[in-house]
């Protein structure tokens, strides 16, 4: 062999049966070949297990899917490029044209536009409403046939709570499919309600560290099975290396996120004891409306706190610049604490009507509270919303 042909054809080094690493190695390879034809066209009539080509499947992104699905509850997963991602080949592929979706204002905006704009050119309707609606809910569900409800608890911004056993039971009577986009939650909350599909953005708490992007669609190994071709073609498909940081971080995921919760109630009392905060949204705190709804359904109430300021946009800004610790970026759900305002919020395709109810308002600020000292983070709080006061 010549030098050019083995450097394509590099020496194998097989680790010895009963010899093991602790952790698993990044399978960076698109192709997996078998040692015959034979067993390579047993592989594609399904009669026997392995890899071949990485879109599909790929035994570092196939580790992912076994215990994302574990820790959501269900049997099986598939994941994707970005959380975004899971949302639309999801939804791509669970309705059809003619189909109609009931979704919600109080919604992750790219989801909205998903289901207003891309699902609309397909033929697809839809009907928005308050997750608060609850008569709503059930007269759309009672008198339109419905696909799917797509929905998310606590809601992004302002933590609002969906009713899931209302919600699914309803669905449920209806012949509806249940989508919940549990990204604030996490993977260890909402298991035990009847939802026939999970929707994740892995960018968040599952990889911690915000240096990495992925999303996860996660049901019963029947509905995987219906959209596994789909997901393949759509060809949102998440890479090996990302599969395996996301692994890397969902190691420490219990830890961080309980500490996160723990910090974000701390802040979240005292957002509520500054004379400059309207409101403060938080499913933990007992002022919150659903709090006894949230109690119920959550063990952990998450790391977004999200608060309206009495001195409304020119207040936020003023907060906002005097925020030391606190970046100013999109995300959430990751070491470092994030804050936005309503203006970097969007949503302004909503109308008047719909911006009212979805809870927002020009004095709107959403803080993610990451794994900074709680003190520090109380301290750099305290003085923003002092700057915000002057
Ligand atoms: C971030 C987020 C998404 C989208 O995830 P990406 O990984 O950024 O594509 C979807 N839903 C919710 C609730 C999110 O917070």
């Amino acid at each position: 062999m010549k030098k050019p042909t083995r450097v394509n054809h590099p020496p194998t080094v097989e680790v010895p049966t009963g010899n093991h690493p602790l952790v698993a190695p990044i399978y960076q390879s698109v192709k997996f070949e078998f040692d015959t034809l034979e067993e390579t066209e047993r592989f594609l009539r399904g009669e026997r297990p392995g890899f071949f080509y990485s879109r599909a499947s790929n035994p570092t992104t196939r580790q992912l899917e076994k215990l994302l699905a574990e820790l959501q509850g269900r049997e099986d997963c598939l994941v994707t490029a970005s959380g975004v991602g899971a949302v639309a080949q999801t939804l791509l592929a669970l309705t059809k044209q003619g189909d109609h979706v009931l979704c919600f204002i109080e919604m992750y905006n790219p989801s909205r536009y998903l289901i207003r704009r891309l699902l609309g050119r397909f033929g697809v309707s839809h009907t928005m409403l308050s997750i608060e609606d609850s008569a709503g809910i059930e007269r759309v569900l009672a008198t339109q046939p419905t696909r799917l409800v797509f929905f998310e608890s606590p809601t992004n911004p302002v933590t609002k709570i969906a009713d899931l056993a209302a919600i699914t039971r309803m669905a449920r009577a209806a012949g509806a499919l249940t989508v919940l986009d549990n990204t604030f939650a996490g993977f260890h909350q909402h298991g035990e309600f009847e939802i026939d599909v999970f929707v994740h953005s892995l960018t968040k708490y599952a990889s911690g560290a915000g240096d990495v992007m992925g999303g996860a669609a996660i049901a019963r190994a029947e509905l995987i099975r219906a959209m596994r071709t789909d997901f393949g073609v759509l060809g949102g498909t998440l890479d090996p290396h990302a599969a395996f940081l996301i692994l890397r971080g969902l190691k420490t995921y219990f830890v961080r996120y309980k500490a996160q919760c723990a910090a974000a109630a701390r802040i979240a009392q005292l957002l509520q004891a500054h004379p400059a905060v309207a409101r403060v949204h938080y499913p933990g705190l007992p002022s919150h409306p659903q709090h006894a709804l949230a109690a119920r359904q959550m063990q952990d109430f998450g790391s977004i706190v999200t608060f309206d300021l009495k001195g409304g946009a020119d207040a936020a800004r003023r907060c906002a610049d005097a925020l030391q610790l606190f970046a100013l970026a999109a995300s959430l759900g990751s070491t470092e604490s994030l804050a936005i305002t309503a203006r970097m919020m969007g949503g302004r395709e909503l109308s008047a009507e719909q911006q009212r109810a979805s809870g927002i308002t020009e004095g709107t600020i959403r803080l993610s509270i990451g794994l900074e000292d709680p003190e520090d983070l109380a301290e750099d709080i305290a003085r923003a919303l002092d700057a915000a006061a002057s």
